[in-house]
């Protein structure tokens, strides 16, 4: 079920606009950034259920602000997608280490990022308690 608020932090203006027009069309509510600093604000006040995340910012870049966000109790949670333009060996291998929950190359296909999205939300709200109302927990003894 679509309708989670989705974060873009992306420097690009036509990136912005193709991640975001396919998102906003398949009914998920966006929220933008052109600068990881700002992602950064902007994930700490409305936790969104998932950043997509630039590496190639101007100021800081994605993998630092992933280090940061990693850092705080608001956003410590919420699943970080890369986006790059680079398939670099290496950069792959850098990204994926510093332990983001997906990848997507630019150019950006279409099908591909949807489907990235939709598993990472899923797979996260599976692992967070309360993620299935139905499946009320259990009270603790105190
Ligand atoms: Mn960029």
């Amino acid at each position: 079920m679509a309708g989670e608020l989705v974060l873009i932090v992306e420097d690009n203006p036509l990136n912005m606009k193709l991640a975001r027009d396919v998102l906003v069309f398949n009914g998920y509510q966006v929220a933008e950034a052109m600068t990881a600093e700002e992602g950064i604000v902007i994930a700490c006040k409305r936790e969104p259920a998932l950043i997509l995340m630039d590496i190639q910012l101007p100021g800081m870049d994605g993998v630092t602000a992933f280090k940061q966000l990693r850092q705080y109790p608001e956003t410590q949670h919420i699943p970080v997608i890369a986006l790059t333009a680079s398939a670099m060996v290496t950069d792959r291998k850098v990204i994926l280490a510093a332990g983001f929950d997906g990848y997507e190359t630019k150019p950006i296909s279409v099908k591909h990022l949807l489907d990235t999205v939709r598993t990472v939300i899923d797979k996260r709200a599976k692992a967070t308690p309360g993620g299935a109302p139905s499946a009320a927990p259990a009270k603790e003894p105190k």
